[in-house]
C-alpha cells in the first residue's frame, strides 16, 4: 500500500506547477475614453499619425487577483519586440493610440503595456496573442456604441453613473467598472472603463473584483 505522503507529495509538486505558470486569476481589459485623457490639466498629445478616432482606446489587459492584488513587471527577458506585432501595427494605431507628451508613434505605450502586464500572463499569451487578443476584445464589445443606443452621448454633458454603467451591463452582458479622473474645473468625468476576462483571455466573467476609486453620481462625458 502506499503511504499518504507518497500520494500527496506528487499532488503538492503538480500544484506549485500550476501555480508558477499562471500566477493571477483573471484579466482587467481597461479601455479609455481619449476627451477625458486630453481636458485634464495635465492635457494630452495626439500620436504621430494624428488625431485618434472619436472612440475608445485600449490601455490595456491586466493581469489580476481576486484579493485586487496583481503581478507586473514579470519577464525582463522579454522586451516588447515590435516585430512580433507588425501585422497588427495598423490595428494598433487605430484602436491602441497613445496620447502621452511628447507626440509619439504608441511603440512606447505598447511596451509598456507588454512589460508591465503582459510579461505577467506569458503562460497564455506570447506577444503576438497578447496584443491580438485585446484587438478582437475591443472590436467585440463597442462601448462607444452601447452608450449612444442608451442616449449617452460624448457631447460634454452630464449623465448619472448608474445610467452607463446600466448601458454597459446591458449590451455586454457583464458590470464594468468605471474610473473617473477630473477636468481641468475638477469636474468628475468617464476616464476608463474595466470588463474581466477569464484567466485564458478567451471569454468575458463578471468581475470577482473591482478596483477601488470614485466618481460622482453624476458624471461627464466630455467630447473629443
Ligand atoms: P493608477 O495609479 O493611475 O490608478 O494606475 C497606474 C497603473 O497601475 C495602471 O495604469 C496599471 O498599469 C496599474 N494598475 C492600477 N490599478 C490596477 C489594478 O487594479 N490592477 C492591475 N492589474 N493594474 C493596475
Ligand atoms: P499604466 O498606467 O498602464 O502603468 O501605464 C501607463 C503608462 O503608459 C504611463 O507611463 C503613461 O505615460 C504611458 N502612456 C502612454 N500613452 C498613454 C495613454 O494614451 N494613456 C495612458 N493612460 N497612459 C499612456
Amino acid at each position: 500500500m502506499r503511504s499518504a505522503a507518497s500520494v500527496r507529495l506528487p499532488i503538492l509538486f503538480l500544484l506549485a506547477a500550476v501555480s508558477s505558470t499562471q500566477a493571477y486569476d483573471f484579466f482587467y481589459f481597461v479601455l479609455q475614453w481619449p476627451g477625458s485623457y486630453c481636458d485634464t490639466k495635465q492635457s494630452c498629445c495626439y500620436p504621430t499619425s494624428g488625431k485618434p478616432e472619436v472612440d475608445f482606446g485600449i490601455h490595456g489587459l491586466w493581469p489580476n487577483n481576486n484579493d485586487g492584488s496583481y503581478p507586473s513587471n514579470c519577464d525582463s527577458r522579454k522586451p516588447f519586440d515590435e516585430s512580433k506585432v507588425r501585422g497588427l501595427l495598423s490595428s494598433l494605431h487605430s484602436e491602441w493610440p497613445t496620447l502621452a507628451c511628447p507626440s509619439n508613434d504608441g511603440t512606447n505605450f505598447w511596451a509598456h503595456e507588454w512589460e508591465k502586464h503582459g510579461t505577467c500572463a506569458e503562460s497564455v499569451f506570447d506577444e503576438y496573442r497578447y496584443f491580438k487578443t485585446a484587438l478582437d476584445l475591443k472590436t467585440q464589445l463597442n462601448l462607444l456604441q452601447s452608450l449612444q443606443s442608451a442616449g449617452i452621448q460624448p457631447d460634454g454633458g452630464s449623465y448619472s453613473l448608474m445610467s452607463i454603467k446600466n448601458a454597459i451591463e446591458e449590451s455586454v452582458g457583464y458590470a464594468p467598472y468605471i474610473e473617473c479622473n477630473g477636468d481641468k474645473s475638477g469636474n468628475s468625468q468617464l476616464y476608463q472603463v474595466y470588463l474581466c476576462v477569464d484567466s485564458s483571455g478567451s471569454q468575458l466573467i463578471e468581475c470577482p473584483i473591482f478596483p477601488r476609486g470614485k466618481c460622482g453620481s453624476q458624471i461627464e462625458f466630455p467630447s473629443f
